[in-house]
């Protein structure tokens, strides 16, 4: 489920919702929700689908994949360009304000993407904060300690917690 309009989020990771070519042969991402769906009605209590139901790449008939970084053939075409522009331009547009980089549940499977970028604009932004939740990793770069704090707990905790200490330090919110 998308809780925030598209426009305020960049999904440079890409997004389980559309499909790309395996072999990544086109430019092209399409939707992936309906034929998920279908699939998952085909299913039934087992665990294969029809060959019908295999959704395919509509220019070279390869098997399509989803379009999410991690299996070694994510499609870094138009659609990635759009959303790396999304957050470059609001970055910019927000270098000398306050700023807080937080993480939740960013592991370190891919840290050039999310983790080093955020280390490295809380080291050069004047006003930035790096907050990172999760559930194992108890680390800090040492160039970011008096501006980052690592939280190792359970992030819904985290945020409720955060929650109840800003509403008691304002009672009229
Ligand atoms: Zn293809």
């Amino acid at each position: 489920m998308k809780l925030y309009p598209e426009d305020k989020v960049a999904e440079i990771q890409g997004d389980h919702r559309f499909f790309q070519c395996a072999d990544c042969c086109t430019d092209d991402t399409w939707d992936a929700v309906e034929p998920v769906r279908e699939m998952i009605a085909a299913m039934g209590g087992n665990t294969a689908v029809p060959g019908s139901l295999i959704p395919r790449c509509p220019h070279c008939g390869r098997e399509a994949f989803p379009w999410v970084r991690g299996y070694g053939n994510f499609l870094q075409g138009k659609k990635y360009a759009h959303q790396y522009d999304k957050i470059s331009r609001y970055l910019l547009e927000h270098k000398d304000k306050n700023i807080l980089f937080l993480e939740l549940g960013v592991g370190r499977l891919t840290p050039m993407f999310i983790q080093e970028p955020f280390w490295l604009l809380t080291l050069s932004y004047p006003k930035a904060r790096y907050v990172t939740v999760n559930d194992r990793y108890d680390f800090l770069p040492r160039k970011i300690e008096d501006r980052g704090m690592v939280i190792v707990a359970d992030i819904a905790r985290v945020l409720r917690d955060t929650r109840d200490a800003v509403e008691k330090k304002d009672p009229a919110q």
